[in-house]
């Protein structure tokens, strides 16, 4: 498999701050991970730089296989939630003075509450440590539990973030344990539990989807009730991994943007280099 050559437009920012260093020494004092690292983010140095990065809990290896995914899929038993770390992570965002507060996880189907429960805890622990912060969390479809979701929302997050990453179609063959429909419940069931509570999704183009799938998505997403979007390009991490099927062009990330607030979504952030979080603090 071949890369695709990639265009200018993908250029990456620096990586060789002091405050990305900074950052850097932060995260190993406290013993935490970012997806930034974990998924190869070409954001890291720019985002790392500004002071910020999207903590990454629950482990570093995931119970399913997404074909676009740089995180390490789990081969055996994987280890228990560590009770300490939502302190740790509170400790980690108030000594790099963070206003805004991302937290995701790798899915952990592997736990009874797919670890909703230690989400709630690190939100509690980072909404003690710092009140004035907002607080976005990224997490799994849980199954579609609403149990779990309740966990979740009676932690009382400031945004609730949950990726379609593709359009329905694409699903079974990229994103293999997950189902389209289940993504979507999840973001409307979330919107019952917790009606004030903004709700936030993310697609990645390039990964072979047509542009009438893309608005299908967006629609589904409005009807839902989501009002916050990000749309960023797919970058193929390894040979092995889901392949490039094209490069979307700043323009058309431009045309995506006017066409969602059009849709009567709220804040839409979308760029060839964007992702969830990227540059979430200003959304
Ligand atoms: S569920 Fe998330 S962390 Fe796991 S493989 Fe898929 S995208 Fe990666």
């Amino acid at each position: 498999m071949t890369y695709k050559k990639k265009p200018s437009w993908l250029r990456m920012p620096s990586r060789g701050s002091e405050e990305a260093a900074k950052v850097r020494s932060i995260l190993r004092k406290y013993s935490l991970d970012t997806v930034c690292r974990q998924a190869m983010c070409p954001n890291l140095g720019h985002c790392f730089g500004r002071g910020t990065a999207t903590f990454l809990i629950l482990g570093n290896q995931c119970t399913r296989s997404c074909r676009y995914c740089a995180i390490e899929r789990s081969e055996g038993v994987l280890a228990e939630p560590d009770i300490n770390e939502p302190l740790r992570l509170a400790e980690a965002a108030a000594e790099m003075k963070l206003s805004y507060v991302i937290i995701t996880s790798v899915t952990r189907d592997d736990l009874p509450d797919g670890g909703a429960g230690h989400f709630a805890r690190t939100v509690e622990a980072v909404r003690k440590m710092i009140p004035v912060a907002r607080i976005e969390v990224l997490t799994p479809d849980f199954r579609g539990s609403e149990e779990a979701l309740k966990v979740i929302a009676d932690a009382g997050p400031d945004v609730f973030n949950h990726n379609l990453e593709t359009v329905e179609r694409l699903f079974p063959d990229v994103r293999p344990e997950a189902y389209y429909r289940l993504s979507l419940e999840v973001l409307e069931s979330y919107g019952r539990l917790s009606p004030s509570t903004p709700r936030k999704s993310g697609l990645m183009l390039g990964l072979g989807e047509t542009k009438s799938e893309i608005r299908s998505s967006l629609e589904d997403l409005r009807e839902k009730g989501v009002t916050m979007l990000t749309l960023g390009q797919y970058l193929q991490p390894s040979r092995s991994h889901w392949p490039v099927d094209r490069y979307v062009t700043p323009e058309e990330f431009d045309a995506w943007k006017d066409e969602a607030l059009s849709m009567g979504f709220v804040s839409v952030a979308s760029a060839p280099l964007v992702r969830s979080s990227f540059h979430a603090d200003e959304q």
